[in-house]
């Protein structure tokens, strides 16, 4: 019998510090529009090696501006990884484009550069090709940006690097987020994200035009600046509508919490990049695979994921599942494919139309993998892996 609670796949880590600086907020004249959300975006972009850094209520409406900056309207394609959260392929919708996905790798899991030079150059053919391309940093790992980046200047389409796994991932020794090979980054600041700010999210580019866009959208439309001002200003309350635009503001609360979180940043990905090495060495003859990781390419390990050799196992995914649960080890799945969702079915995809990423869908686990699992948890997590499988 194990009456600890189970060990979850992932968790937050909130200081003493943090309590206190979002108490400061409380106690200040500002919850919202205050000091606090420009201080956390100057942080993060001086942390991303970005010019520009706009702070929103979560990813999905990040990712949701990023598109609209990027004018992805009707009749736009938006490609993406079929192995991601939702939220990477609906801001696509939202705008009332069409989505499309490029299988994966089944080594990186990523988005694989191969497929996607096949599908761009069929695309080309039919007449079809993405307006933007959002790639994936599945777990934390990069994908191979450059070749991705190599791609949209042959084919002329826009990249989105959908970083809410990878906030403090490293590529070609870069942090992920400065967009040397994209237009924009998106950052998520959910619970079991790398850093939280309960909910939150973060646009990173370097174009000032996109960066003036997404902060335009994020409030209504309205700006405050005479310098754009359309209409002749009749008193110092004068604003204007530019444009439709969205409420998808961060709270001063949020943004404390996360400068109060990000100078933990490093500590935190260095943990979890000690229990992947620990991990790995610990779990090498047993019948799964982890993800590959590459030379150019340092992961912050948002999930620690295996994939089940199932050929060699007489147990289902849901009986080691199981297994690991009597042990007191909660375990998740990251992701189902997203075109395998009923809402995308209805859409007219198909099972079999993304076959990695569908394998990949069936055999996967995510173990427990957040900076304050300790060595021993850990351990516990390792021998109940063992026993299931043995
Ligand atoms: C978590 C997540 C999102 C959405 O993040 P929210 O901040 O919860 O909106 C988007 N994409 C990926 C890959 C995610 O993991």
């Amino acid at each position: 019998m194990n009456l600890r609670p189970p060990l979850p796949y992932g968790r937050q880590s909130i200081s003493e510090e943090d309590i206190a600086a979002v108490v400061e907020v409380l106690r200040s004249d500002w919850l919202t529009q205050g000091p606090a959300v420009p201080a956390f975006e100057e942080a993060m972009a001086g942390q991303c090696h970005s010019r520009y850094a706009v702070a929103v209520s979560n990813a999905t409406s990040a990712l949701h501006l990023a598109c609209l900056a990027l004018d992805v309207g009707p009749g736009d394609w938006v490609w993406t990884s079929p192995n991601t959260f939702v939220a990477s392929a609906n801001c696509a919708l939202y705008c009332g484009a069409q989505i499309d996905f490029v299988d994966i790798d089944p080594g990186t899991l990523n988005l694989c550069p191969v497929q996607l030079s096949a599908k761009l150059a069929q695309a080309q053919q039919a007449g079809r090709l993405p307006k933007v391309l959002i790639a994936v940093h599945f777990a934390g790992l990069s994908c191979d940006m450059q070749a991705i980046a190599a791609l949209s200047r042959q084919y002329g389409f826009r990249i989105i690097e959908d970083a809410s796994h990878a906030v403090g991932a490293d590529y070609q020794s870069q942090p992920v987020g400065i967009c040397q090979y994209s237009d924009i980054t998106v950052l998520s600041f959910h619970p079991v994200k790398i850093i939280t700010t309960g909910e939150g999210g973060m646009a990173l580019c370097n174009d000032d035009r996109l960066a003036a866009r997404m902060r335009l959208l994020r409030s209504h439309g309205i700006t405050r600046d005479a310098g754009q001002f359309e209409q002749q200003a009749d008193g110092p309350w004068h604003y204007e509508q530019q444009t439709l635009g969205f409420n998808y503001r961060m709270t001063d609360l949020q943004a404390a919490l996360g400068l109060s979180q990000l100078a933990r940043l490093d500590a935190f990905v260095r943990r979890r990049r000690e229990l992947a090495g620990r991990y790995a060495r610990q779990l090498a003859h047993l019948p799964l695979r982890l993800q590959a990781s590459l030379p150019d390419c340092d992961s912050s390990f948002h999930l620690m994921v295996i994939r089940l050799d199932l050929a060699r196992l007489t147990l289902s995914r849901a009986q080691v599942a199981e297994g690991l649960r009597q042990r007191g080890i909660a375990t998740n799945v990251h992701y189902k494919a997203v075109h395998t969702q009923p809402f995308y079915q209805a859409r007219g995809f198909r099972a079999g139309d993304f076959p990695e990423a569908e394998r990949y869908a069936r055999e996967t686990l995510s173990l427990p993998m957040y900076p304050a699992l300790t060595d021993e948890a850990q351990d516990r997590v390792v021998k109940a892996l063992h026993e299931v499988l043995a």
